[in-house]
């Protein structure tokens, strides 16, 4: 059992896969050739926003935004303490300063409680992450946020909604990656941010090619942070199933659940959200000894994240000691994420189902 089959899908698409592949080695145009454009236009209408902007990564994704907005030195941008590390290396990067802020227990993403109480004078955007594919409480955040721009880190939801409004259509900006594990994987780096804001998206294409407005002519410090073509085109396959595929997420992760409630924590989704189980995530006690037994059981599993940013070595400071974020330590030691994608076939799933069960009735 692979804990995410990526064969199953390619076998399902193999013929438009290929031919939409040899149709860029024939027109040769790498870079920003004709299925960037028709990538971008499918993605826009299916988040519902007017713009596209498809990328190198989801890195990338989140690092232009910031860009476009101007954030710099002594700036401050509000992310949760529980997320992969790109959420707040963006912001480092640009000589700012990560704040980050505590979780929710049940939803894992960030807390609008604690969100509001962290924005200074300085706050110039939030990052709120929609981990494990569901959306944040963004309702509640843009509402803390005041006019304060808010970039959905959406690298794990696309394709979820809430109260039937996609993912990356909800705030200034929705950042995605298209990195191959993805709920919409490519075969290799990419990803895409959103937006219904004109001037925005105009801003951030000029930053995608060297802060280019037209050919040689540069009117901002940009970066080289284009799609493959190649990338667009194997995106273009994959797009045609993947809404069938966001169905079978949700059943398959709705399925663990009915099986799984009762012998450990299992995702809570919140009314009037949906949620593509970017990663099945469950909490276990003494998570080690839970994880080597199932891996004696034949079933991989991974660890989404071992370590809250704050306890980075990276971003680790005398202000943020151990302790500071309770719920986000709490999470990186008992989370444990569980084979998922949408061919996951009843037999291998009822397979995890009982390993877990056993993992953890042996060891009560
Ligand atoms: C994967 C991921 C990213 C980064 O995306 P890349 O395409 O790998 O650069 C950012 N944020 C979160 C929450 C992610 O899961």
């Amino acid at each position: 059992m692979e804990f995410i089959d990526l064969k199953t899908q390619q076998t399902r698409i193999n013929d438009d896969l290929r031919l939409r592949m040899n149709r860029v080695l024939e027109h040769g145009q790498y870079i920003m050739g004709p299925e960037v454009a028709e990538l971008e236009k499918a993605l826009a209408a299916y988040v519902g926003v007017k713009h596209c902007i498809s990328l190198s990564s989801g890195t990338d994704a989140l690092l232009l935004p910031l860009m476009a907005l101007g954030v710099g030195p002594g700036d401050e941008v509000i992310v949760p303490a529980f997320t992969f590390i790109a959420t707040a290396e963006v912001i480092a990067l640009l000589k700012a300063t990560p704040v980050f802020v505590d979780v929710e227990e049940k939803s894992y993403n960030v807390d609008p409680e604690k969100l509001k109480a962290a924005i200074t004078s300085r706050t110039r955007a939030i990052i709120p992450v929609s981990l494990y594919g569901q959306i944040a409480n963004i309702a509640a955040i843009q509402a803390a946020a005041g006019g304060i721009p808010v970039i959905e880190d959406a690298a794990q939801s696309f394709g979820a909604t809430h109260n039937g409004k996609r993912s990356c259509s909800l705030t200034s900006v929705g950042a995605t990656s298209f990195f191959p594990s993805k709920p919409l994987g490519c075969y290799g780096d990419a990803g895409a941010c959103f937006t219904d804001d004109d001037d925005l998206a105009d801003l951030m294409r000029r930053i995608r090619i060297h802060g280019q407005e037209r050919r040689y002519y540069h009117t901002h410090v940009g970066i080289n942070a284009r799609i493959d073509t190649l990338q667009a085109a194997i995106l273009l396959a994959k797009f045609q199933v993947f809404p069938d595929e966001v169905e079978r997420r949700m059943r398959i992760g709705e399925r663990y659940s009915d099986l799984l409630r009762g012998s450990c924590e299992v995702p809570f989704i919140e009314p009037g959200n949906t949620s593509v189980f970017g990663q099945y995530t469950i909490q276990v006690d003494d998570r080690e000894t839970v994880q080597k037994k199932l891996q004696a059981a034949g079933v991989p599993t991974a660890v989404h994240y071992p370590l809250p940013l704050h306890l980075q070595p990276v971003f680790r400071s005398p202000h943020l000691p151990e302790g500071t974020f309770p719920i986000a330590e709490s999470a990186a030691r008992r989370v444990l994420s569980l084979p998922m994608h949408p061919y996951l076939s009843d037999v291998d799933q009822d397979q995890v189902v009982s390993a877990v069960k056993d993992a953890l009735s042996v060891r009560a």
